[in-house]
């Protein structure tokens, strides 16, 4: 028996049944960045020595890419996919050089760019043992491969999995992903940064400067804007500065809080609502932002570039009458105020 009385069994099955609603529910085609997701693809790529990792999943013939590092993409078709023999088969696949292999030789991943030469799958799978995904693993090059590796990629296929059937996106987030539908989602999405875009930010602001006005709750809102980003493209080329703008989108992330919205608010321009902080709080996340990133210079041949990023807090307190527009407008001026102080810093808005 369990600590109110009811029968152990009856737990078992109802968290089971709630785990199976929750997947169902929450539609991953055109959802922001998740850290847990990130961490993921991130240890993959350091523990199995590959410079691809993803966590996919599939529906209606198409492949969306969950989480993915070292390749830009977010959408296949499955009949396009290196995943189709896993997604088939529900099988661990191991190909050690798609050249020699009768059913990757010809797919345009192999024959044209990226050029895949290595691939390993295994198939993410819901309660009744459907395939509803694949975790894999690619290289450009051809590779040798031993036991462990197959051991560590189911390992990692699992955790990609479990992640998948945890409901910790249980906020607004999820009440707005569940609410629209996928296209309208994806009139909403930066597929650069993998972030909400603009209009996602404005709406998920709106819904929250509501929320906190109804129930009198705090909210931070900031917005933060890359220092110097003309010379990073100047001197580095666009494409580098598209990857910088996807490397700080993660780093900004991975330093808030699963429920808190970050939005690609403009080019170099992020916002990120942080619903019940005090003014302290979101001092101190947006300078955890800050020096995060400050930790994280553009890594070249000649030299290592540093990059710095400056942010504007406006708050709305308990009691505060204040509109979403004006939210916005403090939290510019906040932002012009440190970029005056001399940039890779953080201010509040002076009424
Ligand atoms: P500061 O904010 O510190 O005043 O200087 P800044 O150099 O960052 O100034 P500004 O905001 O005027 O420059 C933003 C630059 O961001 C200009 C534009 O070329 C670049 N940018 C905007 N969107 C993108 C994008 O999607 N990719 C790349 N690579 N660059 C972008
Ligand atoms: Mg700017
Ligand atoms: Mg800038």
């Amino acid at each position: 028996m369990s600590d109110d009385g009811i029968p152990l069994s009856s737990d078992i099955a109802s968290t089971a049944t709630l785990k199976l609603a929750s997947l169902h529910t929450l539609d991953p085609f055109y959802t922001p960045l998740e850290e847990r997701f990130e961490r993921i693809t991130r240890l993959a790529r350091r523990a199995l020595h590959v410079p691809v990792a993803a966590i996919t999943i599939v529906k209606d013939g198409r492949q969306w890419f969950k989480s993915v590092r070292g390749w830009q993409v977010t959408e296949l078709e499955v009949s396009k996919s290196l995943c189709s023999e896993v997604i088939k088969t529900g099988e661990q696949i191991i190909v050690n050089d798609t050249l020699d292999d009768l059913y990757l030789m010809s797919n345009p991943l192999v024959c044209n760019d990226p050029k895949f030469r290595f691939y390993a799958g295994v198939a993410i799978k819901d309660s009744t043992g459907d395939t509803i995904g694949t975790f894999c693993v690619m290289d450009v090059k051809p590779r040798e491969t031993d036991d462990q590796f197959g051991t560590a990629l189911a390992d990692l296929g699992h955790m990609a999995q479990s992640e998948l059937f945890a409901s910790e996106l249980n906020n607004a987030q999820s009440a707005l992903i569940t609410k629209l539908g996928e296209s309208r989602r994806q009139a909403m999405f930066d597929s650069l940064t993998r972030l909400w875009n603009r209009r996602g930010g404005m709406d998920l602001l709106n819904a929250a400067v509501h929320e906190c006005a109804k129930f009198d709750h705090t909210l931070g809102l900031c917005l933060a804007d890359i220092d110097f980003f003309k010379k990073v493209n100047d001197q580095f080329g666009h494409p580098v500065g598209d990857q910088v703008l996807r490397k700080v989108a993660s780093e900004i992330v991975a330093t808030v809080r699963p429920q808190d919205v970050v939005c690609r608010y403009g080019g170099e321009e992020f916002m990120i609502i942080l619903r019940d902080v005090d003014a302290r709080a979101c001092f101190a996340v947006a300078n955890r932002i800050c020096a995060n990133i400050s930790q994280m210079p553009i890594r070249t041949r000649q030299q290592d570039v540093p990059m710095t990023i400056s942010i504007g807090i406006a708050m709305r307190d308990k009691g505060d009458d204040v509109s979403m527009e004006q939210l916005i407008a403090k939290a510019d001026k906040a932002l012009y105020i440190s970029k005056k102080k001399g940039r890779n810093c953080v201010s509040f808005a002076q009424d």
